[in-house]
């Protein structure tokens, strides 16, 4: 069983789905099941709707899951587990509070050291716990040997049971945290492989250790997925636009292009362009490559053009508000110098938009242009027409082809207009309005 485990905390990160997408691949490779599950414990992060529109991006994907589960649902099952380890002394109820460990934060800062709980709790006797009623965490009894796992992508991974220390698995308002909530649904829900980010990796001896507490024996394949650096070198965050997935979207990139695009970086793939299903036919997850993965947007672009040339004309033309097959060749033209649905519906709208040019004498000319096309007859080939045009409007050379490009696009430069004469022929009427 196959899980992806997005918080409903923010947009869609490109990181977030490239794990989505890994693990749906995954799935249909070894013909396992695959869920996602809402990780909504942290109920002062989640925002109203994410957890939808995460949905709703999958769904737009192509990347099929079997069920959707809430974490919140399950709280009941941390509540009592978490009671298991403290009856079973595996946990321990932990009264310092936020200010004393943050002094214990500063001093190890002070005398530069990493910070660990001090395990001041950690032996109280039950009369001290019985006593008052004070706000207490409860915290996992930190590990006394290493903790070891396999990692398809980074090999054989070792954790100290200093690194894990006794981290708090149940808040003060008895909510799990993050590794308790995960340790616990990963079993609930029979997870035999765990596809995430690397920023996770310290996390997974610690799941690893709350489960090795209530003796699960079933072993857990992992691949932590090295991030995603933005154009300088940096981890990708909210400030790159790029990051998000609704952005890439809005912009115009093709979910086909996208996921193209986030198999093919830190990847060595047969080739260069492709679709979801062919990538079901080669992908490796053993071949991801152990570095972090670049994006540029600029290589985003190029495979956005090569996946727009795919798109079937009509839905192309419909994609950018049009309803005819000639539109949507038209859009193709565009790609010399446009990359995006975005772009090219600029593009394709100026030439529907009513023109004028500032300049008088150019918009004289620009204005009988209009009209003599209003009135002449059609013609099916670009050469008859602007034989026609010149002829009528006695105009020559640039003082033609200046309004009479502006006519046909609404801009100064752009494709040849033989090339577009065909699919705006019969829109000519309208065009020079
Ligand atoms: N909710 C965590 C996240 O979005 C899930 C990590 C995991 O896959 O365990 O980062």
């Amino acid at each position: 069983m196959f899980r992806f485990a997005p918080s409903p905390t923010g947009d869609m990160h490109i990181g977030n789905l490239r794990i989505a997408l890994f693990n749906f691949i995954l799935s249909r490779q070894t013909n396992e099941k695959f869920i996602i599950r809402i990780e909504d414990t942290d109920k002062e992060r989640n925002i109203e709707g994410k957890d939808r529109e995460i949905l709703e991006i999958l769904n737009l994907f192509n990347i099929e899951y079997q069920d959707v589960f809430y974490q919140s649902k399950n709280i009941k099952f941390h509540r009592q587990l978490a009671t298991r380890l403290l009856s079973e002394k595996k946990a321990f109820i932990c009264f310092c509070t936020p200010e004393e460990l943050e002094e214990e934060r500063k001093k190890a800062k002070r005398e530069k050291r990493a910070y660990k709980y001090s395990g001041r709790c950690e032996f109280l006797q039950d009369i001290d716990v019985l006593e008052g009623d004070r706000p207490f965490v409860i915290r996992i009894k930190k590990p006394d040997t290493l903790i070891n796992f396999m990692d398809r992508i980074k090999g054989s991974v070792t954790f100290h049971a200093r690194e894990i220390d006794s981290f708090v698995i149940m808040r003060e308002d008895n909510t799990p945290t993050y590794n308790f909530a995960c340790a616990v649904d990963d079993m609930l829900h029979n997870i035999s492989f765990i596809i995430r980010g690397e920023d996770h990796l310290s996390n997974t001896p610690k799941q690893e250790l709350i489960r090795r507490y209530f003796k699960y024996d079933k072993e857990i394949a992992y691949a932590h997925i090295p991030i995603i650096l933005n154009e300088e070198g940096k981890k990708m965050s909210k400030r790159d636009k790029a990051s998000s997935v609704k952005w890439l979207l809005e912009e115009g990139f093709l979910p086909e292009a996208i996921t193209n695009y986030l198999v093919l970086i830190g990847n060595n793939t047969p080739k260069k362009i492709f679709t979801l299903y062919e990538v079901m036919e080669w992908f490796d997850i053993n071949k991801i490559s152990k570095s972090p993965a670049k994006f540029d947007l600029n290589q985003l672009r190029d495979i956005n053009r090569e996946h727009i040339k795919r798109v079937d004309n009509l839905k192309l033309a419909s994609l950018i508000g049009y309803s005819s097959e000639e539109i949507g060749k038209l859009a193709k033209i565009y790609l010399e110098e446009a990359s995006t649905i975005k772009e090219i519906k600029t593009k394709i709208d100026k030439i529907f938009t009513p023109k004028r040019f500032e300049d008088e004498i150019l918009n004289r000319d620009l204005e009988m242009l209009k009209l003599l096309t209003r009135e002449a007859p059609h013609f099916e080939e670009f050469n008859d027409f602007k034989k026609y045009l010149m002829k009528s409007s006695g105009l020559k050379g640039r003082d033609f082809f200046q309004p009479l490009r502006f006519l046909f696009t609404g801009a100064t430069k752009g494709p040849k207009l033989q090339d577009i004469y065909p699919y705006i022929k019969n829109y000519l009427k309208e065009i020079a309005k």
